[in-house]
C-alpha cells in the first residue's frame, strides 16, 4: 500500500531539527574507546560514496544485456575485478558451469474460437536507447519450463495459488487436460506451473495484468514508469523451494566443471509443464474469447473485457523449446584480510547478472556494493584496519535462480560453516523507506545502523522515518504502540528470492537484506524496459538513495568487521520466536474453527440453499477437524531462550568496558568464535521435511509461496499441508535446537564473565 506520504513529509519537516546522527553510546560490542574510534571511522565512511559515481556504474554495467552466459555479462565480471583491484582489494573472478536454458521455439496460437498468434515480442522504443539491442536480448521466456507441445482448452485460474483452484471446483471447473492462464503477482511465479501441474493442467500462461503493474497503478512507460501492453516479465520457474536453488545438475555441490552431474531427465527442480509468460497485449484475446462461470470479483483484473473461467471456448497451442545447456558463471570475489582476527569473515553480496539491461534489477544495488568497496579502499589507505576478514561478492547467474551464489557457498561450505559470522545481501534499489529483513539475532544490530544514516529527503534517520511510516500505516491502536514503545522495529524474515538464501537457509549463517523502497511505482520488473533510460526517468533519479544504501551497507559491514565482540543480540530473537509460537497455536485453533464451521453448515445444508441454480455451486469438501498438537515443549524452550538472552545482555553490559584490556584476547576469541556458530544451532542437519537442502529450522521459502517467507516451516507447513502429527514431531525438533542455542548462549555469558576477572 502506498498512501500517505504526505502525512510522512509533513511529520518529517516538524522534526527534522533531532539531532543527528544519533547519541555516543558504546555500540554494541564495542569498549567505549573502541566504539570512539569506531565512530570516527564510520563518519568518514558516510562522506565517501558520490551519487555521480553510483550514476557512471549504473551507465557502464547496464548498457548492454548482460544475462548469463552472454557476452556483456563477463564483461562485467572483468570490469568489476578491475575496479575491486583500482580501489587496492585484492580480487579475483571464481567461475562454474551452469545448466542455463534458453529459448529455442516459443510458439503461442489461439485456434479456436478465432485465430490469434501472440506477438511475445517486447517492442523497441525510440526515447529508450537500449530498448533497440534485439540481438543481444533474451526472448521472453521462463527459464527450467519444460519442453511440450500442447494444445488444449484456456482455463483462468486468478493467481494460480492451492485456493484459487479450490474456488474453481466449486464453479464445478476444472482444470485437468487445460492450458491454465494465471495472472503474474502474489506468489513467486514458479509456484504457478507447480500447482497448475498438480492439478492436472497440460500447459501454463503466466500474464501481467495491468490492474497489478500497469495502467491501473499510473501511466505506462515510456509516458509513465509502469508496464505497458507488449512488456513481459521473464523469470525463472525453477522449483527450488521444494528442492534446492543453484545448478539443478549438481545438487548440494559446487559445480566446477568436473563435478558429477544429473542427467537431465533427473534434475527433480525442472518444472513438469510447458511454462511461457506473456503481456497483457497478448493475453487480451484470449481471455476475452473465455466463457464459462464469471471470475469472482476478486480475480478480475484491468483489462476491459468481461473475465470467465472457462474451460474455453478458447482453445491454445503451445509449444516450448529450450537449449539445455552448460553456461559458465563468473562470481568476482574481493577479498579484505582481518588485522585482529582473520578466520572471522564478513561476508557482503549482490548479483551482478540480468535478465536484460537490468539497471534496477539488480545494477542498482550492485553500484552501491561497488562504491561501498571503493570506500572502504579509500580508508585502507587511510590507515583503518579491519579487525576481521571482509569479503565481497559480486555474483553471477542470480536471476535463473541463485545459481552463482549458491554454487560458491556450496563450494566453500566447510570454510563458511567454520568462518562465517554474517552474510549482508542486497537485490535492488529505489526511493524511500528502509527496508530490513534477516535474522533477529541482527535485529538490534540493524536498527542500531539505521539510527545513524540519514534520510535524503527528510533529514531524519532513515529509521525514524520508518517508525512514522510505520505508525501512519499500522492498523491497529495496539500495534501503534509498539511501534512508539519497542526499541527496535520489528525487521520481516527471509523467504528466498535473492543470494542470502544459500548462506541462510543451506549454511545457517546469520544473514541481513537490506534495501530503499516504496515510493516509485515501477512495471518494469524482468522487461527489457528495465534499463537506464527508465531508471534515469523513475526512480531513484539522482542517485540519492543509491548513496543511502552504499552509506547504510558500509557502515554495517564496517561495524560487524570491527566490533571486539560480534553484535548479535538475543532477546529480540527470543521475543520473535515467542511470537512465533503464537501465531502457530491461533493457526492450528482457527483451522479447526474453520473446518468446523464449513462441516456444520455442510450438515445444515446451507451451501446448497444458497446456491443459485443459475449460477450453481458445488459443495466445498469435507474435512476431518485438525486435532490438537502438543506446543508445550515450543513453549519451555521459548521460555529458556528469553531466559538466556537476558543473561547474556547483562553479561555483555558488564564486560563491555573490559573488552580492550590488555588479556583478554583469548577470551574475546574464543566468545566470537562461539558467537559465530549461533545460528548454526538454529539448523538441523537433516533438514527440513522433503528438503533437506534447507536446514535452518526458523525461516525457509514457502513450498507454495517460493520467496515468501514461511517461519518454523516444518511446523507451520506441517499445519497448512495437513501433516499434523509431522508438525507434532517439528515442534520437538524446534524446541531441541532452541534449547541447544540457549545452552550455547549460556556458555558464552560465562565466558564473558570471565573478561577482566
Ligand atoms: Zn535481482
Amino acid at each position: 500500500m502506498r498512501r500517505n506520504y504526505a502525512v510522512v513529509f509533513l511529520l518529517a519537516l516538524l522534526l527534522s531539527c533531532t539531532a543527528f546522527p544519533a547519541g555516543d553510546e558504546p555500540l554494541a560490542g564495542y569498549s567505549a574507546a573502541a566504539s570512539r574510534g569506531e565512530r570516527d571511522w564510520e563518519g568518514k565512511l558516510r562522506a565517501i560514496p558520490q551519487a555521480a559515481n553510483l550514476r557512471e556504474y549504473m551507465h557502464r554495467m547496464s548498457a548492454r544485456p548482460h544475462h548469463v552466459g552472454s557476452p556483456y555479462d563477463k564483461d562485467n565480471a572483468e570490469w568489476i575485478l578491475g575496479q575491486f583491484k583500482s580501489f587496492g582489494l585484492d580480487a579475483r573472478i571464481e567461475s562454474f558451469d551452469v545448466l542455463f536454458p534458453t529459448p529455442k521455439t516459443r510458439i503461442l496460437e489461439m485456434i479456436e474460437p478465432s485465430r490469434y498468434a501472440a506477438a511475445l515480442e517486447e517492442p523497441a522504443l525510440a526515447v529508450d536507447p537500449t530498448s533497440g539491442q534485439k540481438s543481444e536480448q533474451l526472448p521472453t521466456y521462463n527459464a527450467y519450463s519444460g519442453d511440450g507441445d500442447v494444445t488444449a482448452p484456456l482455463v483462468f485460474v486468478n493467481y494460480g495459488l492451492p485456493g484459487d483452484y479450490e474456488e474453481l471446483e466449486r464453479l464445478g471447473v476444472s482444470a485437468r487436460g487445460a492450458i491454465v492462464i494465471a495472472k503474474y503477482g502474489e506468489s513467486w511465479r514458479g509456484i504457478k506451473p507447480k500447482v497448475a501441474a498438480e492439478h492436472g493442467a497440460v500447459g501454463c500462461l503466466i500474464y501481467s495484468d495491468p490492474r497489478d503493474d500497469g495502467y491501473f497503478v499510473e501511466a505506462v512507460f515510456p509516458e509513465g514508469p509502469m508496464r505497458n501492453s507488449y512488456g513481459v516479465q521473464r523469470g525463472s520457474v525453477m522449483d527450488f523451494a521444494s528442492s534446492n536453488p543453484g545448478d539443478p545438475l549438481t545438487p548440494g555441490v559446487g559445480a566446477t566443471t568436473d563435478a558429477k552431474r544429473l542427467p537431465l531427465n533427473e534434475a527433480p527442480s525442472i518444472t513438469k509443464i510447458p511454462v511461457l509468460p506473456i503481456s497483457y497485449g497478448d493475453a487480451r484475446p484470449l481471455l476475452a474469447a473465455m466463457k464459462g462461470p464469471m471470475a469472482p470479483a476478486r480475480w478480475r483484473g484491468a483489462l476491459d473485457i468481461t473475465y470467465h473461467v472457462g474451460p474455453g471456448p478458447a482453445k491454445v497451442r503451445l509449444k516450448v523449446e529450450s537449449n539445455w545447456d552448460i553456461k559458465r558463471l563468473y562470481n568476482v570475489v574481493a577479498k579484505i584480510p582481518g588485522s585482529v582476527a582473520p578466520s572471522e569473515w564478513i561476508v557482503r553480496g549482490n548479483h551482478h547478472d540480468a535478465w536484460v539491461n537490468g539497471a534496477d534489477d539488480p545494477v542498482s544495488a550492485q553500484a552501491a556494493l561497488l562504491e561501498e568497496a571503493r570506500a572502504l579502499g579509500e580508508l585502507l589507505k587511510q590507515g583503518w584496519k579491519p579487525r576481521r576478514t571482509i569479503i565481497y561478492c559480486a555474483w553471477d547467474g542470480e536471476e535463473p535462480m541463485l545459481l552463482g551464489s549458491t554454487e560458491w557457498a556450496e563450494m566453500h561450505a566447510n570454510e563458511l560453516a567454520r568462518h562465517a559470522a554474517v552474510y549482508v545481501n542486497t537485490d535492488a534499489n529505489s526511493r524511500g523507506l528502509i527496508e530490513m529483513e534477516g535474522s533477529h539475532s541482527l535485529e538490534a544490530f540493524i536498527n542500531d545502523v539505521a539510527r545513524d544514516i540519514q534520510d535524503p529527503e527528510t533529514g531524519l534517520s532513515v529509521w525514524k522515518r520508518r517508525q512514522l511510516s510505520d505508525i501512519v500505516r499500522a492498523s491497529s491502536a495496539n500495534d501503534r504502540s509498539i511501534l512508539r514503545t519497542r526499541r527496535d522495529l520489528r525487521i520481516r524474515p527471509l523467504g528466498s528470492g535473492s543470494d542470502y538464501t544459500a548462506f541462510l537457509d543451506h549454511l545457517g549463517i546469520a544473514s541481513l537484506n537490506l534495501s530503499y523502497g516504496g515510493e516509485d511505482p515501477a512495471g518494469i520488473y524482468h522487461s527489457i524496459y528495465d534499463d537506464f533510460y527508465w531508471y534515469t526517468h523513475f526512480s531513484d533519479i539522482d542517485f540519492v538513495y543509491g548513496r543511502a544504501l552504499a552509506q547504510t551497507i558500509g557502515v554495517t559491514v564496517m561495524r560487524l568487521a570491527d566490533a571486539e565482540v560480534l553484535p548479535f543480540d538475543f532477546t529480540n530473537l527470543a521475543d520473535t520466536v515467542k511470537m512465533y509460537n503464537r501465531e502457530l497455536q491461533e493457526l492450528l485453533r482457527d483451522r479447526q474453527e474453520e473446518s468446523r464451521e464449513r462441516n456444520q453448515e455442510l450438515d445444515e445444508g446451507a451451501f446448497r440453499a444458497v446456491s443459485d441454480p443459475r449460477r450453481p455451486a458445488v459443495d466445498p469438501v469435507r474435512e476431518e477437524v485438525p486435532p490438537f498438537i502438543n506446543f508445550a515443549p515450543l513453549q519451555n524452550s521459548v521460555d529458556t531462550l528469553a531466559q538466556s538472552a537476558e543473561r547474556y545482555q547483562k553479561s555483555i553490559a558488564k564486560a563491555q568496558d573490559k573488552l580492550s584490556e590488555p588479556g583478554s584476547a583469548a577470551l574475546i576469541q574464543a566468545v566470537n568464535e562461539k558467537l559465530i556458530q549461533l545460528e548454526r544451532r538454529l539448523t538441523s542437519p537433516e533438514g527440513l521435511p522433503r528438503r533437506p537442502w534447507y536446514k535452518h529450522l526458523l525461516y525457509a521459502p514457502g513450498v507454495y509461496t517460493g520467496y515468501s517467507p514461511k517461519t518454523v516451516p516444518g511446523v507451520r507447513e506441517g499445519i497448512e499441508l495437513k501433516r499434523y502429527s509431522e508438525a507434532e514431531k517439528e515442534i520437538v525438533r524446534v524446541a531441541q535446537a532452541l534449547a541447544d542455542a540457549a545452552a550455547a548462549i549460556d556458555a558464552v555469558s560465562q565466558l564473558l564473565g570471565k573478561i577482566g576477572n
